[in-house]
């Protein structure tokens, strides 16, 4: 029996008790990546916030498949479908074809989302595989009257449903209607400022590389109707929870609900994830902006991407997030103490089985309450505190991993492996080395940086070179 699980709920604007369609199974779509650049580290911050998710539900005795699209056709520069293709503009910038330029980024993608812990989604979805679908939904909703051609282009039909602003405050949707209105960019074809397109045959795009055969001409499909199909190709007609940032909500995950509860005529989907966004001191960080901070680009800095994770971890998913360097390297001297500590403790016996489901039990609590995974982190801390043995502490910290993902026992390991390097060295020296190590440590702390650099003469004059990296001091023998 899988345990209660809360979460915010932008559909009803509360925290909400989650209850699946399907007793203790959950289908979960994400809004995938739009591959026309890399993914920042913001980006990856919603991933990794999404990756809780789905490992607190498994954590709590759900079973989760998750569905992934890849943007591959149809995104704007703006999503009110105005602006240039951003897959297109990706390909003229890098003088590639689309299809290579979606490769590149797919795959660098992934690499990075994996790199900070995440586990793949079940189904990976390309939009460019699903034309077929997305002709079928278009027909529909042209037959119910959902949606009618304009110069020459597929339009939904907004002004036919009774609440189109599904995620908003009565005064949020005076604010949106307001902005719609005021949008300078206008599509004449468009009967209300709020339809958009769900297949484009003219479009100011003469050399549109994709191009598919449809009903209504040779086109392309518009952003938002991806999702909805997609989602319905492999998690059927009701879908539990579906996730994105914060600038996912309007106009996409609007889109999405008006189109697909259109097409279906009932309710599609109960529970809406959305995360709040990763700023960097210049305000919101952003693709289009050019020159993007990766998790690759860490990696190159020495940077652990794990740390990256433990840093997003450590703050509530609907926060907005700063980001900086000085911030990341405390984020980095924690981890490696948290390594070190996980280091030294033994496999020393028997598991006491009801400390172990006690502190489980109040860390699935944490993670089902709103995934409070900074409280989680907190509940790991405790657990190494706790009055109980190491091969205790050490299960738990294998159980909380199963959501966390920091890898704390992999590096842990490593860092004994490293250790053991040392094995040749004499007992004395070692000892003379930490030592000496440690009391730099405490001058450069001091800001008594004579001392720190005499002391890092001396050991040379010993043979012994330190270097500082982000992971910590380093020596060798020279
Ligand atoms: P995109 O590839 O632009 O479609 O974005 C991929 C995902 O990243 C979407 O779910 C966005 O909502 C999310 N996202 C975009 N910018 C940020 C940001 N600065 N911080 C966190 N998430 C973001
Ligand atoms: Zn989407």
């Amino acid at each position: 029996m899988a345990e209660k699980f809360y979460f915010y709920n932008s559909l009803t604007r509360k925290v909400d008790e989650f209850v699946p369609n399907e007793s203790g199974k959950v289908s979960m779509y994400t809004c995938g990546p739009t591959v026309y650049h890399f993914a920042h580290i913001g980006n990856i911050r919603t991933y990794i916030m999404q990756d809780a998710l789905i490992k607190a539900l498994e954590y709590a005795g759900y079973e989760v498949k998750r569905v992934m699209n890849i943007t591959d056709v149809g995104h704007l520069s703006s999503d009110a479908d105005t602006g240039e293709d951003k897959m297109l503009a990706g390909a003229k910038r890098e003088h590639k074809s689309v299809m290579e330029i979606a490769k590149f980024y797919t795959d660098a993608f992934f690499k990075d989302f994996e790199a900070v812990g995440n586990k793949k989604p079940d189904v990976i979805e390309p939009a460019t595989n699903c034309i077929p679908e997305f002709i079928h939904m278009i027909e529909v909703l042209l037959e119910k009257g959902y949606a009618y051609q304009a110069g020459g282009n597929v339009y939904f039909d907004t002004s036919k449903l009774d609440d189109y602003y599904v995620f908003s405050s009565a005064i949020e949707k005076e604010q949106l209607e307001v902005g719609v209105r005021d949008d300078v960019e206008e599509d004449v074809n468009k009967k209300n400022k709020t339809d958009f397109v769900l297949w484009f045959t003219k479009s100011k795009f003469e050399d549109q590389a994709l191009k598919w055969d449809s009903p209504w001409g040779v086109g392309y499909p518009g952003w938002h109707i991806e999702c909805s199909c997609i989602s319905m190709k492999h998690l059927g007609d009701k879908l539990d929870i579906h996730c994105g940032g914060v600038d996912n909500m309007f106009p996409h995950h609007t889109n999405e609900i008006a189109q697909s509860e259109s097409y279906l005529g009932h309710k599609w989907c109960g529970y809406w994830f959305h995360s709040n966004h990763l700023n960097d001191r210049a305000g919101k960080m952003s693709k289009s902006k050019g020159a993007v901070l990766t998790v690759s680009v860490l990696k190159e800095k020495g940077y652990d991407p794990l740390v990256y994770r433990f840093f997003c971890l450590q703050s509530h998913y609907r926060k907005p997030l700063e980001f900086s360097f000085e911030v990341l390297d405390n984020t980095a001297a924690t981890y490696n103490k948290l390594v070190k500590r996980v280091s030294e403790l033994k496999n020393d016996g028997a598991v006491d089985e009801a400390v172990k489901a006690e502190f489980e039990k109040k860390f699935c609590e944490a993670v089902s309450d709103d995934l409070n995974t900074s409280m989680a982190v907190t509940i790991l801390y405790d657990a190494l505190k706790a009055d109980t043995n190491d091969a205790t502490k050490l299960a738990l910290v294998e159980s909380f991993d199963r959501v966390l993902s920091l890898d704390l026992v992999g590096h842990a390991k490593a860092l004994l492996e490293s250790a053991d390097d040392t094995s040749d060295v004499d007992p004395e020296l070692l000892k003379f080395i930490t030592e000496k190590i440690e009391e730099r440590a405490a001058a450069k702390k001091a800001k008594d940086f004579a001392t720190a650099d005499a002391i890092r003469e001396e050991l040379l004059s010993k043979g012994v070179e330190i270097k500082d990296t982000r992971e910590g001091v380093k020596w060798q023998l020279i």
